[in-house]
C-alpha cells in the first residue's frame, strides 16, 4: 500500500471525512486491523479564506506548494488536495513535487463517465463555479458539458459554504434552498449534479435529489485508495 499525502484544513470539517472514508475503504479492501498509510499537512483556514477573498492566488500557490513539498518529504507517494477550490493552484503544486498529484476534477470526470452522463450541474464556491479550471477539465478531457447556477443562486451557495458549512453549521433552510437550486438545474437539462465543494455532501445527500449526485469528497478519497493499491 502506497502512502497517501493529504493537504487538509480547507476546511477540517471535510478533511475529517476524507480521513474516515480513506480508512473505511482500506478496511473494506483488506479487512482485519488494516488502516491507511497516510499523512496530512493541515493549514489554518482563516489565513486561506482571507487570501482567497483578497484574490491573492500567488501567495495561496506558495502555501499549497510548500504543503505538497512537506508531504513528499514525509514519504507521501501521492498528493491529494482535500478541496475543490484550491485545485485552481494545481500547476503551482505539481511543479513543487515529483510524486503524482491526484486531481479531484479528473477523479470526478471518470466517475461521471461510468454513469454515462454527459451534462452535469456544478455546485461549489464561486471560484469553482465561475473560473475555468474545473469545467475545462470536464469538457476537454471527458467531453462532459457543465452548467452552473444563475448569479443569485451562485451567491447563495457561496455564502452557505463560507458562512455555515466550513464552520460546521448544518442548516435545514440552506438544505432546502440548495435542493431548489438543483431542481432548477435539472429543469435546465442537468442529468447529474457535482457536489463540487468538499463540505456540500455534509448537507446534501442522494436521497434529497432526483438526479445522480457526484460527491467529490467520496470520489476523491476512494480514488486515492485505488492509487495506493496501484489500480
Ligand atoms: N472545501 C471547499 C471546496 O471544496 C471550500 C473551501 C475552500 O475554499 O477550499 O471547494
Amino acid at each position: 500500500m502506497k502512502k497517501i499525502g493529504l493537504i487538509g484544513g480547507m476546511s477540517w470539517e471535510s478533511s475529517m471525512v476524507y480521513y474516515e472514508l480513506i480508512n473505511l475503504k482500506v478496511r473494506e479492501l483488506l479487512g482485519g486491523f488494516h488502516s491507511a498509510s497516510c499523512v496530512m499537512e493541515s493549514v489554518d483556514f482563516a489565513e486561506i479564506e482571507k487570501l482567497q477573498h483578497d484574490n491573492d492566488w500567488d501567495e495561496l500557490g506558495n502555501i499549497m506548494g510548500r504543503a505538497a513539498e512537506n508531504l513528499e518529504k514525509s514519504g507521501a507517494n501521492v498528493v491529494v488536495l482535500c478541496t475543490n477550490t484550491m485545485h485552481l493552484l494545481s500547476d503551482q503544486i505539481k511543479e513543487k513535487i515529483s510524486v503524482p498529484f491526484l486531481h479531484i476534477a479528473e477523479s470526478t470526470g471518470k466517475n461521471i463517465l461510468k454513469k454515462r452522463i454527459n451534462k452535469v450541474a456544478l455546485l461549489g464556491t464561486k471560484f469553482t463555479m465561475e473560473k475555468d479550471f474545473y469545467k475545462k477539465i470536464l469538457l476537454d478531457d471527458f467531453n462532459i458539458e457543465v452548467i452552473i447556477p444563475e448569479n443569485k443562486d451562485r451567491r447563495i451557495i457561496h455564502d452557505i459554504i463560507y458562512k455555515e458549512l466550513v464552520q460546521g453549521k448544518l442548516n435545514d433552510n440552506s438544505r432546502k434552498l440548495m435542493i431548489k437550486i438543483i431542481k432548477k438545474l435539472e429543469n435546465n437539462g442537468a442529468k447529474g449534479v457535482i457536489l463540487g465543494c468538499t463540505e456540500i455532501p455534509l448537507l446534501i445527500k442522494q436521497k434529497d435529489v432526483d438526479i445522480p449526485v457526484f460527491d467529490t469528497t467520496k470520489i476523491h478519497a476512494e480514488d486515492a485508495v485505488s492509487f495506493a493499491f496501484g489500480q
